[in-house]
C-alpha cells in the first residue's frame, strides 16, 4: 500500500515463550549420559477451544472499537494520534463469546512430562536445548524451546576437571617403595588396572589417557588421574619396630655407598 492508505500491520502468529528448568544429575549420569523424565507445569493450549479462546460455535468478529483496523485514531487539536486498539490489542478481531474453560485466554496450566536425553559428557553448568517443548505459540504460532540447566552432584570418589576425572588412592610404604598394581573402579562399574611404579612418592599422579569423560560433542575423551597417598602405620608392634630399625640401617648403608 502507498502513502496515505490505510496501512494495516501484518502480524504473524506469535512464537511461544521459552521455558527454563534445572536438572540435577549424578556424576555417573553426566559422564555416561542418561534419559530423564522431567515434569513441567506450564500453560498449554486449552483443550476445550483448541487455543482459539472462543466458546464452541462462537466465531471471531470484527472489532467494534477500531472497525477491524487494529488501530484507533484520536484527534487532539489539529494533530491525529494513532495507537494500537485496546479492545482487540491490534488484531482487528475479537471473540464473540469466550471459552468457559480458559476464559478466552486460549491456554490453561497443565503438568506434562518431557523425556530429555542428556548426552554422555555433559557437565555442570551446561544448558541443553529441547526444541519445541516451551510454551505453545499464540493462535497457532510455533512453540518455544525448553532449556535445561544441568547441575552435577559432587561424587564421593571422583572429581571432574574439564574432561579429566581425578581420584585418590592410598598405597602402603612397601607398595610405594617396591611398586604395585591398583584396581580403580570406574564410573560405569568396570575396573581399570593402574601400575604404581617402584619408588613412587606421596602425591605422585598416575595418568591414564582416554579414561576421563567424553567430550559432549564427540571430540575425544579426557584422562583419569590417580593421586597417590602413602599410608604411614599409626601403631607398630615390637617386631615391626625392630624390622623398621633394621630397614633404616640398611637404607643408611645404601645411601652411604
Ligand atoms: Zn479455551
Ligand atoms: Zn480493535
Amino acid at each position: 500500500s502507498g502513502f496515505g492508505g490505510g496501512q494495516r500491520r501484518r502480524r504473524g502468529p506469535a512464537r511461544g515463550r521459552d521455558l527454563r528448568v534445572e536438572q540435577v544429575l549424578t556424576l555417573e549420569e553426566a559422564v555416561l549420559g542418561c534419559k530423564k523424565e522431567i515434569e513441567i507445569t506450564s500453560p498449554q493450549q486449552c483443550s476445550s477451544c483448541e487455543g482459539s479462546g472462543a466458546a464452541e460455535g462462537s466465531d471471531m468478529k470484527s472489532c467494534d472499537t477500531c472497525g477491524g483496523r487494529g488501530q484507533v485514531s484520536t484527534a487532539r487539536g489539529f494533530v491525529m494520534f494513532t495507537q494500537t486498539c485496546p479492545s482487540c490489542r491490534g488484531e482487528g478481531r475479537i471473540i464473540e463469546s469466550p471459552c468457559d474453560a480458559c476464559g478466552g485466554a486460549g491456554w490453561e496450566e497443565k503438568a506434562r512430562t518431557v523425556t530429555v536425553s542428556f548426552p554422555a559428557g555433559i557437565d555442570n553448568g551446561h544448558r541443553l536445548r529441547v526444541a519445541g517443548q516451551g510454551m505453545p505459540g499464540g493462535r497457532g504460532g510455533p512453540p518455544g524451546n525448553l532449556y535445561v540447566d544441568v547441575m552435577v552432584e559432587p561424587h564421593d570418589r571422583f572429581e571432574r576437571d574439564g574432561l579429566d576425572l581425578v581420584c585418590h588412592a592410598t598405597v602402603s610404604f612397601p607398595e610405594a617403595a617396591m611398586g604395585t598394581e591398583l584396581e580403580v573402579e570406574m564410573l560405569d562399574g568396570s575396573y581399570h588396572r593402574v601400575e604404581v611404579p617402584s619408588g613412587t612418592q606421596p602425591g605422585a599422579v598416575i595418568t591414564a589417557p582416554g579414561l576421563g569423560a567424553p567430550d559432549v560433542n564427540g571430540r575425544g575423551r579426557g584422562s583419569l588421574h590417580v593421586i597417590l597417598q602413602v599410608a604411614v602405620p599409626r601403631k607398630l608392634s615390637r617386631k615391626a619396630k625392630k624390622l623398621l630399625r633394621q630397614l633404616e640401617e640398611e637404607l643408611d648403608l645404601e645411601a652411604a655407598q
